[in-house]
C-alpha cells in the first residue's frame, strides 16, 4: 500500500531523494527504493522510526533494515524465480 512520499536516506554513499512510501511486504516498514546515484538498495527513511526503540530487540542500527536489504539483495539476484517484492508492479 503506498502511504504518500517520504525521504529517504542512502545508507552506502549519504544521498537523499525523495520516494514513494509504500508498505514493505504489509509492515509498518517502508520499502526501500534503489538509490538513484550509486544504485544501491540499501536504502530506508532517515527520521521516520524509533531506532532505539527497535535495538533493545537486537535489530541493529538500522532497525531492521539490513534484514529487509538482504532479502531484496537475494530477490535482485533471483530475478528469474517467480518471487516478487509484493506491491512492487511486474514491467
Ligand atoms: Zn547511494
Amino acid at each position: 500500500m503506498i502511504r504518500g512520499i517520504t525521504a529517504f536516506k542512502c545508507t552506502q554513499c549519504g544521498e537523499t531523494f525523495e520516494g514513494w512510501d509504500a508498505e514493505w511486504r504489509a509492515t509498518v516498514f517502508t520499502c526501500p527504493l534503489p538509490c538513484p546515484k550509486c544504485g544501491s538498495i540499501r536504502t530506508r527513511p532517515p527520521l521516520h522510526f524509533p531506532w532505539s526503540f527497535l535495538d533493545r530487540f537486537g535489530w541493529g542500527g538500522n532497525g531492521g533494515y539490513e534484514t529487509i536489504w538482504e532479502l531484496m539483495e537475494k530477490e535482485q539476484k533471483g530475478k528469474s524465480s517467480n518471487r516478487r517484492p509484493e506491491g512492487v508492479a511486474s514491467r
